[in-house]
């Protein structure tokens, strides 16, 4: 017999509104994060984007999320790393980086992503002594510093503006001179006098003495050189598809492809949320998804029942 009707691993937006549901569908859930809850939730600051909450603080919506998952009895394990995914005929076996392994039938992965990087000499060395991914986290060091905020997406953008209510001044670098981000972000972000764009600006180079001190980045096919204090680093996604040890079909960046019930190309396996390929990455998006695939998941679970009756 299977420990749980379902496993979800993954405590963002997308794997919790999945428990939420299959949960209140009597099935038997567990929820698996690496870290705590919240998955993006976390890293953002004010979320003034999810229907029904004008404005919230992300760890707030966090810790909303998961006390509703709990209340409907979700067996919520936080802090729980999960090492990898196998598949034993129908069984899902989920083996965790404790030693401990997990069965179900059902396997929803909301396992979302990490930050993609720069990949240029002095962005390791310098993580945590002036680089950083999380504006959130790290803003409060640099207080009347000037920063560098490498992307043109809604990250870069919005996570800039965040940075302004600390920073003297922030340069956003982005390699071409069209933003990528919502023109409401940008617009805001323009009306800021602290911030300042720089365009087709290809950074080669974070350097300093024991802490960030320059960004080296080339323009129009000149080297040049920004004095900043910290550098923050929104440049995209990586999704966290490899823990499924058994083949899904995914795109050429590693996103899982499904159907529009979030099922993968195994029976038994849905995918959520910013592991998934699709057009964004919104709370509500993510939702949606964990909800879609609650429902699915719960009618697998009741045909497997049923079969095993028959
Ligand atoms: P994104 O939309 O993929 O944008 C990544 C940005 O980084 C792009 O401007 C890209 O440049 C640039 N970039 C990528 N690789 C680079 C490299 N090697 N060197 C320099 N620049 C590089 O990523 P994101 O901003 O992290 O957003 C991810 C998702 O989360 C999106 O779907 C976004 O809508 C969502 N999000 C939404 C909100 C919101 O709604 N408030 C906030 C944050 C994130 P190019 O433009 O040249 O490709």
């Amino acid at each position: 017999m299977s420990d749980y009707d379902v496993v979800i691993v993954g405590g963002g937006p997308a794997g919790l509104a999945a428990a939420l549901y299959t949960a209140r569908m009597n099935l038997r859930t567990v929820v698996l994060d690496r870290g705590p809850l919240g998955g993006q939730l976390l890293n953002t600051e004010l979320v003034e984007d999810y229907p029904g909450f004008e404005s919230i603080l992300g760890s707030d919506l966090a810790m909303k999320m998961g006390d509703h998952a709990r209340r409907f009895g979700v067996d919520v394990r936080d802090f729980e790393p999960v090492h990898e995914i196998v598949v034993e005929g129908d069984t899902k076996v989920v083996r965790m980086e404790s030693g401990e392994e997990l069965r179900a039938p059902a396997l929803i992965l909301a396992a979302g992503g990490l930050p993609r990087y720069l990949e240029v000499p002095g962005e390791k060395e310098y993580w945590g002594r002036g680089v950083s991914y999380c504006a959130v986290c790290d803003g409060a060091f640099f207080k009347g510093q000037e920063l560098a905020v490498i992307g043109g997406g809604d990250a870069a953008v919005e996570e800039g503006e965040f940075l302004t209510r600390y920073a003297s001044r922030v340069y956003i670098l982005h390699r071409r001179s069209e933003l990528r981000a919502q023109p409401i972000l940008v617009e805001r972000a323009q009306a800021n006098s602290k911030i300042e764009f720089i365009f087709d600006a290809n950074v080669k180079e974070i350097a300093g003495d024991d802490k960030v001190q320059d960004v080296l980045y080339e323009q129009h096919g000149e080297l040049k050189e920004l004095h900043v204090g910290g550098v923050f680093i929104f440049i995209g996604f990586v999704p966290n598809s490899s823990l499924l040890k058994v083949h899904v079909d995914h795109d050429a960046a590693g996103y899982i492809q499904t159907d529009r019930n979030m099922q993968t190309s195994v029976e038994g396996i849905w995918a959520v949320g910013d592991v998934r390929a699709q057009l964004t990455k919104q709370i509500a998006t993510a939702v949606g998804d964990g909800t879609t695939a609650a429902v699915a998941a719960s009618m697998y679970i009741s045909a497997l029942k049923d079969a095993a009756r028959a």
